[in-house]
């Protein structure tokens, strides 16, 4: 079992990495300063999966729970269910002290997220992620939010949970598509911040895709050190936390380009990552190997490269509506090796339609 210490300027907590650790959440939480009554907010794919061995864990440890069980997918990131989740925290009497713990992928921890910002002007917050995604990204850091008809993720709090426990032999439920979903970012931690992580990512391949526990322990532990690096640097996104952002431009351009359907988030990042390494390396900051080794690894986990027939010039109108735009321009995150990247604005639109047509 392992443990990475997030320090923040006003709060600092512990995330858990322990195989099997949904059941020992209850007596962690008995470690901080809690009320007796919990809600965990989870959904209908993982709720039977999950929720009983979570809910015993609890009750054992002196908690009542109540549930919140909302439909899988991002719909669920709404005010609406927001809502649901409030009905039952006030029918069920949940107070200042009372938690909210969020057992799900990172739709669940969003929604919970944001719940536990707002209720009673904020209540502790846990974060049981059980995707690969949520246990690499996005439980870590504290960025909350719904969604609004007219944009995703526009309604929400910076707000950082008081504990977060990873189980990793969780992700042996996780359908094949998700687990490689997650396995994007985690090739991106490599590639922002760590040369020697990239090439133990690029030998646990295959563990990694039979899902071996120990393997994805320490492969999760390491991007939790890094991602909670980073973000006490930045804990608002001014400027460090940008680099988190490595494949996210092109990214959430393929997303919604494909109406979020087609492409998910982590393999619209890893289309993205592969289209940042061709601007760099059009540009001349990289070399053409960096681009290989990258295009290698995320070929050896099932990611795509490029999203066939979606052109270059709807990909790059999205791009100049992407809200981290600032006085017009956006803020390129490119390699200039593995293990490194800069932040630039200088981007022209002909190295951007170059590396979308390949
Ligand atoms: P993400 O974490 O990728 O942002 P979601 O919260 O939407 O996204 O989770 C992705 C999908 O995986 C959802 O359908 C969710 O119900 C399902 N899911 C989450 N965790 C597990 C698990 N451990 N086993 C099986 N399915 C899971
Ligand atoms: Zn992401």
């Amino acid at each position: 079992m392992a443990e990475v210490r997030v320090n923040l300027e006003a709060h600092s907590y512990t995330i858990h990495i322990m195989p099997g650790g949904i059941s020992h959440v209850g007596a962690l939480m008995r470690r901080l300063p809690l009320g007796d009554k919990a809600l965990i907010v989870t959904d209908e794919n993982v709720c039977p999966l999950y929720a009983g061995t979570l809910t015993d864990s609890l009750t054992a440890a002196g908690f009542t729970v109540a549930m919140v069980t909302v439909k899988p997918g991002e719909g669920s990131k709404s005010l609406t269910a927001a809502n649901a989740v409030f009905t039952e925290a006030i029918s069920k009497g949940l107070d200042r002290k009372s938690p909210i713990i969020a057992l799900g992928g990172g739709v669940v921890g969003d929604l919970a997220g944001f719940a536990a910002a707002t209720y009673l002007r904020g209540v502790p917050f846990i974060q049981v992620p059980t995707t690969l995604l949520a246990q690499v990204d996005s439980s870590v850091g504290g960025k909350t939010a719904v969604n609004h008809e007219l944009g995703k993720n526009l309604i929400g709090a910076f707000y950082q949970p008081n504990l977060v426990v990873i189980d990793p032999t969780a992700l042996e439920t996780l359908p094949d598509r998700e687990l490689k979903a997650g396995l994007a970012e985690v090739i991106k931690y490599g590639v922002i911040a760590d040369q020697n992580f990239f090439a133990d990512l690029a030998a646990a391949a295959a563990a990694l895709l039979t899902r071996e526990p120990a393997v994805l322990a320490t492969v999760i532990g390491r991007c939790c050190e890094l991602k909670a690096e980073i973000v006490a640097q930045d804990e608002r996104e001014s400027s460090l936390r940008m680099l988190l952002n490595f494949g996210h431009t092109v990214g959430h351009a393929v997303e919604a380009v494909g109406g979020y359907s087609e492409y998910n988030h982590g393999e619209g990042v890893a289309i993205g990552m592969h289209a940042a390494g061709l601007i760099s390396k059009g540009m001349g900051l990289c070399k053409h190997e960096d681009v290989e080794i990258l295009q290698q690894l995320l070929s050896r986990m099932g990611l795509p490269l490029t999203a066939p027939g979606y052109s270059p010039q709807a990909l790059i109108s999205y791009l100049q509506r992407d809200k981290k735009m600032e006085s017009g321009k956006i803020n390129w995150v490119l390699m200039t090796g593995i293990g490194q990247v800069k932040i630039t604005r200088e981007v022209t639109d002909s190295a951007i339609k170059e590396a979308l047509a390949q």
